[in-house]
């Protein structure tokens, strides 16, 4: 197979100068690209693009900027097919998953904020002081150090650069060396549309060779990153040495909560679907059921015969509901984790193997439902991220909220029932950056995604993206004209 080049950088593919790379079908375990990585040279390469591009795209007007990114989108729509195709091999993930929810979603973003672009806001100007006119100025920060993970690759890039470039900032990206592939494409596309070289970059190469130098190096004025809350911690406290920005979107383990008053066909197809998109390799996927106590045993019922229909298959097929997880090595960590809840007293009522008639080097693994756990144990509070669904009951709508809350994430939820002022409790009282009230997953541009506690802070997509992508400088411009200005006296009361 022929290197590809892995890098983009200043609006044009390069080689990597760090080691070779092998980019994978986590389905089948075949190659379908090989390259070399990024390395600290070119990281410094492609922040030098970054930052020579800033002052000439910062200075474009929004409008202009809008209408280039209103191309690009176009161009997006245009290569949908390639793009969709692309993702489904490269992140295991079933074709109809990626053409009907990646690549639209990805497209509708770039839209989203080709729009938002000409809508930064500040406060209203005004006279506070009496004697001057302060007004508000939203600025670009400058080259922003972007890191995303494998499990929707475009999307994730999506998110990283679009706030950032629509507000006038310039972006090296660096997504999980598994999955670069996707992440090229958009960046390439950018640069058919007209978007200058330089604007984005794509650095593939693993984290500590690409994404630690990029973390760190002086001229990045922003990190923002999405991925584990383990890497997150260190990639915040690298940040924090050089008192830089940080956004941060970490892991989650979104409840489901589901009262006696639900329509429980609605929850147990909810929870499904919730459960098993991408594999369960979402940072939203519902993880924890809890389903009062009358309701139980009918939803697990219910969710386990679901399961049973869910096939399991080839990516390429469009009759493929669930692909495979992004490589071996994450199967058996999830499959670890299933086996030590099996271990602690839990029943799997449904799944917790390896499907049969899957390719021995693919990573599949069955949509898995869980009993008999316990609320303080790893299966509940730890992410999984992968097909698997635990069940717990519960008695009282505080028992509910509490159990809800008790794990270290909050990042999404949801609650189900009929029940207004229930379901308003909820999106009261449970800590999570989205609730969803009788629907568990749909996401839209116009509204913002992250979370709080470990989950991180900050927003992904919307206009409240910009708050973490620009600066408010506050402008005060002095009407009286006076030399002696009354303030003075407090200082100095020469005459
Ligand atoms: P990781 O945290 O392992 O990796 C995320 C990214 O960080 C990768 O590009 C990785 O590179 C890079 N990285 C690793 N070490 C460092 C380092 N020291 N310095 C800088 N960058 C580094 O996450 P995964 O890729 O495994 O993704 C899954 C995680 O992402 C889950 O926890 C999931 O919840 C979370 N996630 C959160 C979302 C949210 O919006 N809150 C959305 C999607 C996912 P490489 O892997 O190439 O070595």
């Amino acid at each position: 197979m022929p290197e590809q080049h892995l890098q983009y950088i200043d609006g044009a593919r390069r080689a990597g100068s760090g080691a070779p790379l092998s980019i994978l079908a986590p389905a089948t375990g075949a190659i379908v690209a090989t390259g070399r990585g990024a390395h600290a040279d070119d990281v410094e390469t492609a922040v030098g693009a970054a930052r020579s591009a800033f002052p000439a795209w910062a200075a474009l007007t929004p409008g202009t900027r809008s209408d280039l990114m209103h191309e690009w989108a176009r161009i997006l729509r245009e290569r949908a097919p390639e793009l969709a195709a692309i993702e489904s091999v490269n992140a295991g993930k079933p074709i109809r998953l990626a053409t009907e929810f990646d690549v639209p979603g990805t497209i509708d973003n770039t839209a989203f904020f080709a729009g938002a672009a000409r809508h930064l806001e500040g406060k209203a100007a005004g006279e506070y002081s009496g004697e001057h006119t302060s007004s508000i100025r939203r600025e670009p920060l400058g080259v922003i150090g972007s890191i995303s993970p494998w499990n929707y690759p475009l999307q994730m890039a999506g998110w990283k650069i679009l706030p950032a470039i629509a507000a006038g900032n310039t972006v090296v990206l660096k997504p999980s060396e598994l999955t670069p592939l996707t992440s090229l494409l958009f960046a390439e596309a950018a640069t058919a549309a007209g978007i200058p070289a330089g604007v984005i970059n794509v650095l593939t190469g693993a984290g500590l060779d690409a994404g630690q130098p990029l973390v760190e190096h002086p001229a990045v004025a922003m990190v923002s990153f999405t991925g584990s809350t383990a890497v997150g911690r260190r990639v915040a406290a690298s940040a924090a040495g050089a008192a830089k920005r940080v956004h941060l979107e970490l892991g989650g383990k979104a409840p489901f909560v589901v009262f006696d008053d639900a329509d429980l066909e609605a929850a147990a197809r909810g929870a499904v679907a919730g459960a098993l998109i991408n594999a369960g390799q979402d940072c939203t996927a519902a993880t924890r059921a809890y389903v009062q106590r009358p309701l139980f045993e009918e939803f697990v019922g219910r969710v386990a015969h679901l399961m049973d229909q869910v096939r399991i298959g080839p990516v390429e097929d469009p009759d493929t509901d669930m692909g495979s997880l992004i490589s071996r090595a994450h199967r058996d960590k999830v499959h670890g984790m299933v086996e030590r809840a099996r271990t602690d007293g839990a029943k799997v009522v449904h799944g917790g193997r390896i499907p049969e008639h899957t390719p021995p080097a693919g990573a599949y693994y069955e949509p898995t439902l869980i009993t008999g756990a316990v609320q303080d144990s790893e299966i509940v509070q730890q992410e999984i991220f992968g097909p698997v669904l635990v069940v717990l009951p519960f008695d009282t709508d505080d028992e509910a909220i509490a159990l809800a809350n008790d794990t270290p994430y909050g990042l999404a939820a949801s609650a189900w029932s009929r029940d207004v002022f229930r379901t308003q409790r909820a999106s009261r009282e449970i800590q999570a950056g989205c609730v969803w009230i009788n629907d568990h997953i749909p996401i839209v541009s116009e509204m913002p995604h992250g979370g709080l506690k470990s989950s991180g802070f900050g927003k992904d997509m919307s206009a409240y993206a910009f708050e973490e992508y620009t600066n408010i400088k506050h402008v005060m411009s002095d009407i009286t004209g006076a030399a002696h200005k009354p303030w003075h006296d407090v200082i100095f009361r020469a005459r």
